[in-house]
């Protein structure tokens, strides 16, 4: 009896760990699917990237996504290993904002949707590369990640718009009287990453974005490597 128990138990683990393995194992497949489209879309305007396509690895980084320019990998997350401090982000955001969606479903949307291809759009920047201060790098990925989701799924777009919206009407704004706000993030872009301020500067950013005429489309962002069409 005993040791069908065990027998048993062991196979519960192991069955366990296949299904985080095929987990993770979709995760990789959903957004190599994406990068793949969005790499596609510009090979197909007549552009051959000058860097290797980006590997992807999902190991949690405090802003949600990250791409390392020196040595060319996209860091995003994993929901099953998030720390709990980053689920309740999610948690918090689905509950005021997510239309009865639970916090592991915003996770997907905003992570492996939004911020991948804005981590892509630093990829391409450093394709082309591009360099600016961090504040019009920053706004820069939006507009190409803005860009990309208007042209792809408008109501995606909009919705996460309304998040942004959102954060900028109730998160109070992290600038000191006094100070611009570009300035103010460049001149602390090292101390921001993760938390409240700076989500409120990627949405007060994207927000601007979306009021910006003329309104780019991703042929335009992919051409400006996201900077303002003059
Ligand atoms: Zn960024």
């Amino acid at each position: 009896m005993k040791k069908i128990f065990i027998l048993f138990s062991i196979l519960i683990c192991a069955n366990s760990v296949i299904q985080a393995q095929q987990s993770k194992d979709s995760v990789m497949a959903r957004l190599t699917s994406l990068r793949d489209d969005y790499v596609g879309k510009i090979k197909a305007m007549g552009y051959t990237p000058r860097l290797a396509l980006p590997p992807i690895v999902l190991d949690n980084p405090r802003s949600f996504g990250n791409y390392d320019d020196s040595l060319n990998v996209v860091h995003t997350c994993y929901w099953p290993t998030l720390e709990p401090e980053g689920k309740a982000v999610f948690d918090n955001f689905a509950k005021q904002m997510g239309h009865g969606m639970n916090g592991e479903k915003f996770f997907q949307l905003a992570v492996y949707q939004w911020i991948f291809i804005h981590e892509l759009s630093h990829w391409w920047q450093a394709c082309q590369n591009y360099k600016s201060d961090p504040y019009e790098t920053e706004k820069g990925a939006n507009r190409i990640a803005t860009a990309y989701w208007n042209d792809r799924d408008l109501k995606f777009y909009q919705f996460m718009l309304s998040v942004f919206q959102g954060v900028v009407d109730h998160v109070p704004s992290p600038v000191p009287a006094g100070f611009a706000k570009e300035k103010y993030l460049d001149d602390n872009y090292q101390k921001l990453p993760g938390g409240n301020a700076y989500t409120w500067y990627q949405s007060i950013m994207i927000v601007e974005v979306s009021k910006e005429k003329p309104f780019e489309t991703f042929k335009q962002a992919i051409a400006l490597a996201g900077k303002p069409v003059k």
